[in-house]
């Protein structure tokens, strides 16, 4: 894969004349300058964080230490790919990632090392977090919205209710291949094992309203559109529809109905964002510093108010109204690397539901 083809598809945001230097320029022909560069202070973050208000954080984070964040932004898999693809030549210091199944796929591909931080250690709960090697930062929910107008919340309060031959027609979701869907499929696996898995998947492929496409944001929009009377969501994506700038979008999220799934047996699917250190960083010590910051109270307060996101680390308060408006919730017992266990059945159970 040539640089300048990734440089064209990843780069949203490239910060920082050093890096994008240090990216073009083979190994060989790093110059001395640009070889200083490396050693200023700076902390090289791959992100698939796609969440724009991430950017005052890392602000913060640069006055409080000194540390310049040099930001490439991309997918989960086009960051795995192009960390592979550069081995030891990488100038990534720390890995971003929106789904706990990528970073496991991270951890097992071996492109992640220890971090040695007791403060993340203790910080960070046991189930977010995976042999200081990667830690959640954030905790996202997957919901099920629904037309109040056209479904009732008791016939939807499962994930398994999606798959009800009676929904034929009226159900939206994005791809199947996508790693918030391959992570509910796993969650799916890991509480029910492969063969009611495989039969809701097919149910759900079934149910559909229309060809899977667009993201979450999508998915609800479709349900106020009409298009569908039931989608999966993640949570944020629904509390900005209900902060946003524009009335009628505020208004007709308002209207839609939202069920946290699986309240009475297994709770509502959890997936994280976190990130953990790349395993050539450049600059290792910059990059622990970053992540303790990210676990710091304020930036978990400052991650979940933004993105509507809620903190992994215990006892955070935080201020957003239209978040805690969703209510309390009963969220699934399970280790996030499970979700990484099971993901490669999950893979094969979307290829052979054909939920593309
Ligand atoms: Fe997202």
């Amino acid at each position: 894969m040539s640089v300048s083809l990734d440089l064209g598809r990843l780069g949203r945001r490239v910060l920082g004349g050093a890096m994008l230097a240090a990216l073009l320029a083979p190994l060989w022909l790093k110059s001395p300058a640009v070889q200083a560069q490396q050693k200023e202070r700076a902390v090289n973050l791959y992100s698939s964080r796609h969440y724009s208000s991430d950017q005052g954080l890392y602000d913060t984070f640069t006055r409080q230490t000194g540390i310049k964040v040099n930001q490439i932004q991309a997918g989960d898999e086009a960051l795995l790919e192009r960390l592979k693809s550069e081995g030891k030549a990488s100038p990534a210091d720390v890995i971003l990632l929106a789904d706990a199944a990528r970073l496991w796929k991270a951890q097992n591909e071996g492109l992640l090392q220890p971090a040695n931080s007791t403060l993340l250690r203790a910080a960070i709960p046991q189930e977010f977090q995976a042999d200081q090697l990667w830690f959640g930062l954030t905790t996202r929910a997957r919901l099920i919205v629904f037309d109040p107008a056209k479904l009732r919340a008791e016939q939807i309060q499962r994930y398994e209710d999606l798959a009800n031959p009676a929904f034929k027609g009226k159900v939206c979701t994005r791809s199947g291949t996508h790693p918030y869907m391959l992570s509910l499929l796993a969650s799916i696996i890991a509480h029910q094992g492969e063969q009611k898995a495989e039969a809701w998947a097919k149910g759900v492929v079934a149910n559909l309203a229309r060809t899977p496409r667009g993201g979450d944001t999508d998915q609800i929009k479709g349900v106020i559109s009409g298009e569908c009377a039931v989608a999966l969501t993640n949570s944020y994506y629904l509390v900005r529809l209900l902060k946003s700038p524009k009335a009628d979008e505020r208004e007709s999220a308002a209207r839609l109905g939202v069920i946290w799934p699986n309240q009475t047996s297994s709770g509502t699917h959890i997936n994280i964002s976190g990130g953990g250190i790349a395993r050539y960083a450049p600059h290792p010590e910059e990059a622990r510093r970053f992540l303790e910051f990210l676990a710091s109270p304020a930036a978990q307060a400052q991650l979940a108010n933004s993105n509507n996101e809620w903190p992994v680390v215990r006892n955070v308060p935080i201020h957003n109204p239209e978040l805690s408006r969703l209510g309390q919730f009963k969220a699934e017992k399970l280790s996030v690397s499970d979700l990484g266990k099971y993901q490669p059945a999950a893979a094969r159970i979307i290829d052979r539901a054909g939920w593309r």
